[in-house]
């Protein structure tokens, strides 16, 4: 049965630009008793309604953007809506739902519109007055003059996140955490004024939630994001809807973490923001899960401001299972690493894993999600109360589905041995080596006392990743994984090595664009570690760039090996964290994670290019809707798999709309 679902089921949506639109199906959700239905209710309910947030964080002109061009988009007469110049706007409207904003979701560069700046002018002005954007007192006139250089010159407000070295990265960047006329060194000097006065043992996470602003006389302040702060129009709506949820709560540990959410949503005090965080890392019992807030701090350049962001799902009990044997023997695979034992955890503790099924993505987790999840982010608290890791299977299947027969391995993988290999065992090692990653990665290792946590500066995030990655991809071709059931036989794991190897030296350069260096952290990292592989394994020929009818292929001549390889990149790159050397770690980092090979590069480029495929891939939200009786009671939550992209966004624009055009 679970097959031919599978099977009818369609799981592609819409392609345009370098994106792919997909479908996730959400299974046994139809069996879950109506209370957790409920809950799940509200909560995805509570998931959307703060969609408008993250678009304003990323830029203050998002959501007037967003907005005129909807307007234009839906009165558009139908008879010219094949003009060219509409098509590319129809295009560029995907792209900013997509990216929540002006800029690639993922390489943060503005994108430029392919319609003329006089379409735009024309078709704003055959719009109803009351359907422009304008600021208070502004004529439409006024309002284009303002908005044109935004979308249409490439040098006003090019990149959402800047961190060019020697540029000042808070003016520079286009994002709307710093208000205007602040430099790199206020924020930096502001912020270390604030950490100077607090607990040490247990830091807050300062600017978090606020965004900075420069007053006329040159005060600097936060303006909170909460409850009558900043964006809270959107905030209440968030609150009430968690309050629906609360007399769905499972047990009174998760009725306590939603009611501390509302407090901090309210009263915007990070002490009681690290007070939910607890709560939430402690509760493992309670079957539906969710995040909703301010989480993340890819966004700011200094990494102190979260954007938005919410999911809502539940556990998948069977795929647990497996995780769960992982985080039980996680001192075994502590104790039997290849790094030294002065970097060991004596003591593993705090693993919390499981396999979700998502029901719900919101904020910065839609359209494009994670595929994992490990919170919370303070180091403390992940000390002293461990952190929640998730594999979201129901996303990677969709993925996996999605990709099936659509040309890639054939163009890319050398023969049809590594072919099958990864058809048959490809989706498991890839699960297993993220729950690996996830579960055990991280989590492993340990400083050497007195070792700054910050000494890797900005090459911490791409190690930490390297380091996490080589974790998984050692153990995965170790023989307890099969002893432990959690793998068929001793030839799967090379399913994952192959993979590994040639996105690492070749696929994953179809994302970056011709002439430039990859600046990623999760890239950076996947190119460390296959190209030095590469480099140290060549005198014996581990690991072979292949050339087959001018095109070229990795071939993996020793798996053992290879094996072995990663092993003492391991022991590396833990030496590296544990000790806080930074020269090595920059010199790992800038020998073999930066820089690509031109030729090569522009190789995949073309090979790619010409399988007509989205590098980039989001989703679209199965709606979820209330069914009541005569009686108006809901008898039941279903879902419905229908909803276009397009109208999906176009009912979130209405239905989940809170805040202003502008927000100060
Ligand atoms: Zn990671």
């Amino acid at each position: 049965m679970q097959e031919a679902t599978k099977e009818k089921f369609d799981y592609i949506v819409d392609r345009f630009a370098d994106l792919e639109i997909l479908r996730y199906q959400v299974p046994g959700f139809e069996s879950l008793p109506l209370r957790q239905k409920q809950l799940i209710y509200h909560l995805s309910e509570a998931a959307l309604k703060g969609r408008d947030i993250l678009f304003d964080q990323n830029c203050r002109y998002n959501l007037c953007i967003r907005r005129v061009l909807e307007a234009i988009y839906k009165s558009y007469p139908a008879e010219q809506r094949q003009d060219p110049e509409f098509v590319a706007l129809e295009t560029y409207l995907k792209r900013v739902w997509f990216a929540n904003g002006i800029h690639h979701h993922y390489a943060e560069d503005k994108f430029t519109p392919g319609f003329s700046p006089e379409f735009f002018k024309a078709a704003t002005r055959q719009l109803a007055s009351t359907e422009v954007p304008v600021r208070p007192g502004q004529s439409v006139d006024d309002f284009l003059e303002e908005i044109c250089p935004v979308m249409f010159d490439p040098t006003v407000l090019p990149k959402r996140t800047s961190r060019v070295e020697g540029q000042d990265w808070i003016q520079s960047s286009a994002n709307n955490y710093y208000g205007e006329g602040l430099t790199q060194e206020e924020v930096e000097t502001f912020y270390a004024r604030m950490k100077a006065n607090d607990d040490e043992a247990h830091p807050r996470s300062f600017g978090l939630n606020s965004r900075l602003v420069k007053e006329k006389d040159g005060t600097i302040r936060e303006k909170v994001w909460k409850v009558d702060g900043l964006y809270s129009q959107a905030i209440e709506a968030i609150v009430e809807e968690l309050e629906k949820a609360i007399p769905f709560a499972e047990n009174e540990a998760q009725k306590t973490i939603i009611q501390t959410l509302i407090a901090y949503y309210r009263s915007g005090d990070l002490k009681q923001f690290d007070d939910y965080s607890i709560r939430w890392v402690e509760d493992t019992t309670s079957e539906v899960d969710f995040i909703n807030g301010f989480i993340e701090t890819y966004g700011d350049p200094l990494g102190r401001k979260a954007s938005w962001e919410a999911t809502v799902n539940y556990i998948n009990k069977v795929a647990t299972q497996r995780t769960k044997l992982i985080s039980d023997h996680a001192q075994w695979f502590e104790d039997h690493s290849p790094v030294d034992d002065r970097f060991k955890k004596k003591q593993v503790k705090g693993v919390s894993a499981k396999v979700i099924t998502v029901a719900m993505l919101g904020g910065d987790c839609y359209p494009s999600t994670p595929i994992g999840i490990n919170l919370p982010n303070a180091d403390w608290i992940r000390r002293d109360f461990g952190s929640k890791s998730v594999t979201i299977e129901n996303i990677t299947e969709a993925y996996d589905q999605a990709a099936r027969g659509n040309g890639f391995r054939k163009e890319f993988v050398w023969s049809d041995e590594e072919c099958q290999l990864i058809e048959r065992y490809g989706y498991l090692t890839d699960n297993l080596h993220t729950d690996l990653h996830e579960c055990l990665g991280h989590g492993s290792g340990q400083l050497l006392p007195g070792t700054d946590p910050d000494a890797l500066k900005s090459y911490g995030s791409t190690l930490e990743e390297a380091r996490a990655d080589l974790f998984g991809l050692y153990y995965l071709a170790d023989p307890k994984l099969v002893e432990l059931g959690l793998l068929p036989d001793k030839e799967a794991y090379k399913a994952e090595y192959y993979k590994y190897l040639m996105n690492g030296l070749m696929t994953q350069l179809v994302r970056i664009e011709k002439g430039k260096d990859i600046e990623e952290a999760h890239m950076r990292d996947r190119q460390l570690i296959a190209r030095w592989v590469y480099e140290h394994g060549k005198a014996e020929q581990v690991v072979e760039i292949r050339q087959k009818e001018g095109k070229s292929y990795v071939v993996i001549h020793h798996y053992e090996r290879l094996r072995d390889l990663f092993a003492q990149l391991l022991a590396e790159v833990q030496r590296i964290k544990s000790e806080g050397d930074l020269e090595a770690g920059q010199r790992l980092v800038e020998t073999y994670g930066v820089k690509v090979d031109p030729l090569l590069h522009k190789e995949v480029l073309a090979r790619y290019e010409s399988l007509r495929l989205a590098p980039y891939k989001g989703f679209v939200n199965p709606i979820m809707r209330e069914i009541r009786n005569e009686r108006g009671e809901v008898i039941d939550i279903r879902l419905d798999y229908t909803e276009s992209y397009v109208d999906q966004m176009l009912r979130y624009s209405r239905d989940y709309s809170f805040l202003n055009i502008y927000n100060d």
